[in-house]
């Protein structure tokens, strides 16, 4: 019977495949397909670690007999019967050789699947023995983590495609508990055409990524995993965040209908790349693209970026086992993302790591268990760079010698108190000078400085005095003005853009930026969310920042927007009892198409 889970939509359109369940072990558990000719390999490894954990359990009941309740032994006797048992033994094979999943999944989507069927009995005794085979499970996978410390990322890219994955071309949704940023990279090219997480917010940076590689996705359906089954038909509705497990064949239709209108309409957006984004009456937009690694460059120029306004450089130092890129490699990465942008400026932000984007592979959950009580609160992107002054200065120097390959802004995150400003700006200098000593060719750097904190936005004059340009975070800033964990779903109601103290920081940050003659963008996802297209355009924003996906959106809405009728709606918003309802009004009253209420 199809059931509906209701999440939040974090990135839209519309995806259509058999889900693929990551299970939650307590063993952290690799996820990846073997190519046709591993599967005896991979066979073998799984009988290899059923073997010694079969002889461990032997050993055991030899060191326990005696002295130890018969119970014991004979618990030790039905887990070792359980490992040989087909219900585990060969189903688990059969993942292997039907699906192509590694052992580690196999096993754990074994395990999923007879829990299930565990929680599903009437007898309490049986429904007991699950813990057994969990047990066992675990033992397993322990035993393959041991017998092969494969590096393999936990859900690897692949280029090899459905088709010679599973031997068929079944499209596949990944269904997970919590997806980390950095394990979210790895879905650049894989399999997955959509995704679904019980965890997370909308402007979690893992929602984030998920918009920037443009798969349809749901966060915060903390019910999926109860709810979907491995290889049921799931379809994933971004834009209304909902998920639609087994559809009837008729809700199929609809949606592979709306599949399809929104491929075409991607389609006539892109024909809009060429052209500037001006206003009715002329006023030119800068629309600048968010990246994370250097080949997202491509996208950028393709999607008609006029630079990149947010390099989100942290992404460089992830997934790599606690190796950070050195000054060198840093360079490198920097020089390819200026190089290809082909004199337009980049944006390259200092690392911005800590809070819900740590370095390793931690998610959210993980990181809700981590020592740190708030991490949002601690030592997160400028406050790390300060307290690794090495660190800092390997990209600092990195960043100024990439500039010697084109125009390059250095931004600086979460900057919030005047000693850290002064911080910053002798650590820059300090790069600077080294470099000249050394006789190390590097560039002019224009230095901004990330408004996302409030108290930044309330000095904002002194950081005016000591930066050239300002970007707007508002995911930040959303979060910090409201306590709100972004990256919380249980409190994603509250995660409010058009709350009316948001709103007035905004407003303040980007007139007074503009009063001193100071650039301004918004770099966070309301610049790229058309919904406040008007009313960020009538606070005075003539630059946005946003996934190089949404760019075309955006420039459409202002091709169709006439500067002089936004004359009131800034005072308008800002002074109503309910900003987005009276900001939805005047846009529409404009002729705007105010995206629904989500
Ligand atoms: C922001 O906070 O708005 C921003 C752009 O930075 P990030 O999302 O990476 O924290
Ligand atoms: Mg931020």
């Amino acid at each position: 019977m199809s059931v509906q889970v209701f999440g939040l939509p974090v990135s839209r359109g519309v995806a259509i495949g058999r889900a693929v369940l990551v299970a939650s072990s307590r063993v952290d558990v690799a996820h990846y397909f073997v190519e046709p000719h591993q599967i005896r390999g991979e066979i073998t490894r799984l009988a290899v670690a059923r073997d010694l954990v079969c002889s461990e359990l032997e050993l055991l009941k030899q060191e326990v007999q005696g002295d130890t309740p018969a119970e014991l032994v004979a618990l030790l006797d039905v887990h070792v019967m359980l490992l040989n048992d087909e219900v585990l033994a060969t189903a688990t094979r059969q993942w292997i050789e039907e699906r192509h999943y590694n052992a580690e999944w196999a096993v754990a989507a074994q395990l999923d699947a007879l829990t299930r069927q565990f929680d599903e009995m009437e007898d309490e005794y049986l429904r007991e023995r699950k813990a057994d085979v969990e047990q066992v499970a675990e033992r397993l996978l322990q035993a393959l983590a041991r017998a092969d410390k494969a590096c393999m990322p936990p859900i690897m890219r692949h280029g090899t495609g459905v088709g010679s994955a599973q031997g068929d071309a079944t499209p596949l949704v990944l269904v997970a508990n919590d997806i980390s940023p950095a394990d979210m990279m790895q879905f650049k090219g894989s399999v997955f055409r959509g995704f679904v997480t019980e965890v997370g917010g909308r402007t979690s940076h893992t929602a984030i990524v998920a918009r920037s590689l443009d798969i349809p996705a749901v966060v915060g359906a903390r019910e999926a995993s109860r709810l979907v089954r491995q290889d049921d038909w799931v379809i994933i509705d971004g834009d209304a965040g909902i998920v639609i497990v087994d559809p009837s064949p008729m809700v199929l239709d609809e949606y592979r209908f709306r599949q399809r209108q929104g491929h075409l309409e991607r389609d006539r957006l892109a024909r809009l790349r060429g052209r500037p984004a001006v206003t009715l009456d002329g006023h030119r937009i800068q629309l600048l693209a968010n990246i994370e690694l250097p080949g997202d460059t491509a996208a950028a120029l393709d999607a008609g970026a006029e630079g990149v306004g947010l390099f989100r450089s942290e992404f460089l130092f992830m997934n790599r086992a606690g190796e950070l890129p050195d000054e060198q490699e840093q360079y490198e990465a920097y020089r390819a993302a200026v190089e290809s942008m082909r004199g337009l400026p980049v944006t390259i932000r200092t690392i911005d790591i800590g809070a819900d984007k740590p370095l390793d592979r931690m998610s959210v959950n993980e990181l809700k268990h981590d020592h740190t009580l708030n991490p949002a609160l601690g030592l997160r992107a400028i406050r790390w760079s300060l307290a690794d002054p090495d660190m800092f200065e390997g990209q600092l120097r990195a960043i100024l010698r990439a500039a010697v390959h084109g125009p390059v802004r250095l931004l600086v995150p979460m900057i919030s108190h005047p000693s850290e400003i002064r911080a910053t700006l002798d650590a820059v200098e300090r790069a600077r000078a080294r470099l000249a000593a050394e006789g190390i060719p590097h560039g002019v750097v224009a230095l901004g400085a990330m408004i996302e904190v409030p108290a930044a936005a309330l000095m904002l004059p002194r950081f005016l005095r000591h930066f050239d340009f300002v970007s707007i975070g508002t995911n930040d800033l959303i979060q910090y003005t409201l306590a709100i964990d972004r990256a919380d779903e249980a409190v994603a109601h509250l995660y409010d853009p058009w709350h009316p103290a948001v709103l007035a920081l905004i407003a303040s940050t980007i007139r007074m930026a503009l009063a001193a003659g100071k650039d301004v963008s918004v770099c966070g996802e309301m610049a790229g969310d058309p919904d406040f297209t008007e009313v960020l355009l009538s606070f005075g924003l003539r630059s946005f920042s946003m996934h190089p996906t949404q760019l075309p959106t955006i420039k459409q809405r202002i091709l169709r927007t006439e500067m002089a009728a936004l004359a009131g709606l800034a005072d308008t918003v800002l002074a109503a009892e309910d900003p987005q309802q009276a900001g939805r009004a005047s846009v529409r009253r404009l002729g705007g198409q105010a995206a629904p209420a989500a």
